[in-house]
């Protein structure tokens, strides 16, 4: 097959969907790829490495899409790229549908085949989503201990303490896999941790997994309210599938913390699940109520593109190569985690909550 990948143009995204690894593996497949010019530096791959994997450069985002049968992405396509869809393309990227009803309506008039990353299951998870809530997860510590600091306003404490000085308290909300990521960072710069969850199973798991410096503990108005007034760094990591999250830290709780607290909100591409959380960008990430700091950025792997890559493209390869191998027809017969991924096929829209969403037939 031939598979072509553009360089992202969405404002500060800087992974790409292929690294020359992926290159050599599609290659040994039998498979052509045609990559954009520069697509990869953002990521830190050059395009004579994907050279050297056997890719062929293209210069132009046209001449990319013109020539591939399935085109590998990472963000959706923006405005620009939809005409530039053919019909009976394969397109296998995130698309996230049903907050847009334009890409929508574009996917459809395309007539292209739309496999949707995030809706690829793997039993109960979703596995081309869990990459990016791992490096969010881990982020949101090293985020939190940076505006921590004093000159970021936070209340200058070090999470891991030193010898003789208590280590600063972390507070995680919800304990799926941004929570577990988050404990773990804390836990292994030495901070005092506490993982609250509503799954009583989730916390026995953790209990037995996590380090001794990470306490376990029912998730429950009465219990948050008691923690966060010792809590130096919140971080919000619940999430109820298909549903805005629940606002577990409300706007009257900011009086009950320390000034210099900081929440890192990671629920917020979800709505937040603190009241006062408000999507911020890489440039502008944090803001300030109450005197507690609030770090509520929608895209934080995007600001290591180089690991998001990479973390990526573990978990989309294997299904990209048996797209490319047996044709996405043949590829979501056979495997049943790639099937629910089908979003929008030839001008039909057959995602029940996409459809839903606007109001389109099914
Ligand atoms: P997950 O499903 O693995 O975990 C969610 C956990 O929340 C579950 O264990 C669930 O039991 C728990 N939960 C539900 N209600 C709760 C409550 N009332 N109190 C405590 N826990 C509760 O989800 P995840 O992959 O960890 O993702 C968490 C959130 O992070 C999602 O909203 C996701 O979209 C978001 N996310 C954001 C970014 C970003 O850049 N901001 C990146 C990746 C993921």
């Amino acid at each position: 097959m031939i598979i072509g990948v553009p360089k992202e143009i969405k404002n500060n995204e800087n992974r790409v969907a292929l690294t020359p690894s992926g290159v050599v593996e599609m290659k040994k497949h039998g498979h052509e790829v045609y990559v954009q010019a520069t697509a990869g530096l953002g990521s830190g791959f050059s395009d004579e490495e994907f050279q050297s994997a056997g890719a062929t450069i293209l210069p132009t985002i046209e001449d990319v899409y013109a020539i591939a049968e399935m085109i590998i992405k990472v963000k959706e396509p923006i405005e620009y790229e939809y005409d530039l869809i053919k019909e009976d393309q394969l397109l296998f990227t995130y698309f996230h549908f049903a907050s847009y009803e334009p890409l929508t309506k574009a996917m459809i008039e395309s007539k292209a085949v739309c496999l949707a990353y995030e809706t690829v299951e793997k039993g109960r998870s979703l596995p081309l989503l869990v990459p990016m809530s791992e490096v969010a997860g881990r982020m949101s510590i090293q985020e939190g201990a940076k505006y921590l600091e004093k000159p970021e306003q936070g209340r200058g404490i070090l999470l891991g303490g030193v010898p003789g000085v208590k280590p600063a308290k972390v507070l995680v909300l919800g304990g799926g896999v941004v929570g577990t990521q988050a404990a773990k960072m804390a836990a292994g710069m030495g901070a005092d941790v506490t993982i609250m969850d509503i799954s009583l199973d989730r916390l026995r798991y953790l209990d037995d997994v996590m380090a001794a410096n990470v306490k376990t503990m029912m998730s429950s108005e009465y219990n948050i309210r008691q923690e966060i007034k010792t809590a130096d760094l919140i971080v919000g990591a619940v999430l109820i599938p298909g549903a805005k999250a629940p606002h577990l830290v409300t706007r009257d709780m900011l009086k009950e913390m320390r000034p210099g607290t900081v929440l890192v909100d990671v629920a917020v591409d979800q709505g937040g699940c603190i009241e006062t959380c408000k999507p911020t960008t890489h440039n502008e990430p944090t803001f300030i109520i109450d005197d507690v700091v609030h770090y509520c950025v929608a895209n934080m792997p995007g600001a290591v593109p180089y690991t998001s890559t990479l973390a990526l493209t573990n978990a989309t390869l294997p299904y990209a190569i048996e797209l490319a191998n047996k044709g996405w027809k043949k590829a979501c017969n056979e495997n049943p985690q790639l099937k629910p991924g089908l979003n929008v096929v030839k001008g039909d829209v057959v995602y029940k909550a996409v459809a839903e969403a606007f109001d389109l037939p099914y």
